[in-house]
């Protein structure tokens, strides 16, 4: 089979097949097109529209976002997960507004350059929006590649990544870049699918080394298991005398980085000694301490155990605001503020006074 022939099949495919109609393939500017496939990463094309649409509406251009405060721009974000994607999003928009002019950058290196911008994604961006010449390896096709190729091995391991670009370049034609760009992620998300592929309806059966071999449900080959730790955590809900709760912001590094949350008891605060370090710490004194029903949260390294401590705050010496870093939140209030995800579930809990 020449090359050609593979992504002749895949862009006649493409052209009854293919979606076409997508937000993002309207108008695909360089910007839309990168804020699609941030969100798009690990998230599904349904979930992505209605929040890309959102996003589009309030940051219609590089420009705009790199106004925005980062609370804003996560509070767009929350209920997408992963939030460091909207915090790179925000970041590479300032840098190509200091750095670019506010131009989108048309070279490769550039692109890559950018906060949370791989190579695949900076491929897809120039490939669809601007009609370079450059692969793509997102998961994929990565899929689609390890089955038609038979490529035995983790995807993610590096010597079979390499194989996996190499494939990829091979097989993404000079001509139609941005068509066939489409057509392998379509036919990755819609045929050639993780589980219960569709290959009868493949147009690359004919040669698909997996399907003639049965190793289509053994490619691609997993992620070795490693059994994730468990971490546990408290979280500390306090409420003063007017319903509003304490939120503080953390840091911008690990879990929920830049997010608000409910301040979280160190570790070695023992129960007994919990008023004290409430008092010291956060400027208040607890009553009525109750503890609530735990929340399980699974990140990529470790399981997160949370469970919340709920208490009324009696503050005893004011806290200091000025350090934008604390705050008493209203939770009856619409305030565009990025919550982490066990406090927005928490407060959805928490009854109206
Ligand atoms: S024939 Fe099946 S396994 Fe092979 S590329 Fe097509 S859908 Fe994937």
């Amino acid at each position: 089979m020449s090359e050609q022939t593979f992504s002749a099949r895949l862009l006649a495919w493409f052209k009854q097949h293919g979606r076409k109609d997508l937000p993002w393939q309207q108008n695909p500017t360089a910007y839309r097109v990168w804020v699609s496939e941030i969100m798009l990463q690990q998230t599904q094309v349904a979930t992505v529209i209605p929040y890309f649409e959102r996003f589009m509406a309030r940051f219609p251009d590089v420009a705009t976002l790199a106004a925005a405060t980062q609370d804003e721009v996560l509070h767009y974000w929350a209920g997408l997960g992963y939030y460091a994607r909207g915090r790179n999003l925000h970041k590479a928009a300032q840098v190509i507004c200091e750095a670019h002019e506010g131009g989108f950058p048309k070279r490769l290196d550039e692109v890559v350059a950018l906060p949370g911008i791989g190579r695949s994604t900076a491929g897809a961006i120039l490939s669809l929006a601007l009609k370079q010449h450059h692969p793509i390896l997102d998961g994929n096709v990565k899929r689609v590649l390890a089955r038609h190729g038979a490529v035995d091995g983790w995807p993610g391991a590096p010597a079979v990544e390499k194989i996996l670009w190499q494939l990829a370049l091979a097989r993404t034609p000079k001509k139609s870049t941005a068509a066939y760009t489409q057509a392998i992620m379509d036919l990755g998300a819609t045929v050639c699918r993780r589980s219960k592929p569709l290959c009868g309806e493949c147009p690359l059966s004919a040669d698909c080394m997996a399907l003639a071999a049965a190793l289509v449900d053994q490619l691609p080959t997993p992620k070795p298991r490693k059994k994730l730790p468990l971490r546990k955590g408290v979280l500390l809900v306090l409420k003063n005398e007017v319903g509003e709760l304490l939120l503080q912001r953390r840091p911008p590094a690990g879990i929920w980085g830049g997010l608000w949350c409910f301040p979280e008891r160190p570790e070695g605060v023992a129960d007994e000694a919990l008023n004290e370090w409430c008092r010291k710490a956060l400027g208040c004194d607890l009553t009525q301490v109750e503890s609530g029903a735990v929340q399980r949260h699974t990140f990529s390294h470790y399981h997160f155990e949370v469970t919340p401590l709920y208490a009324h705050a009696e503050v005893v010496e004011s806290v200091v605001m000025d350090d934008d870093s604390r705050l008493w939140y209203n939770p009856a209030s619409i305030a565009a503020l990025g919550l982490a995800a066990p406090v927005r579930r928490i407060i959805e809990q928490i009854e109206p006074e």
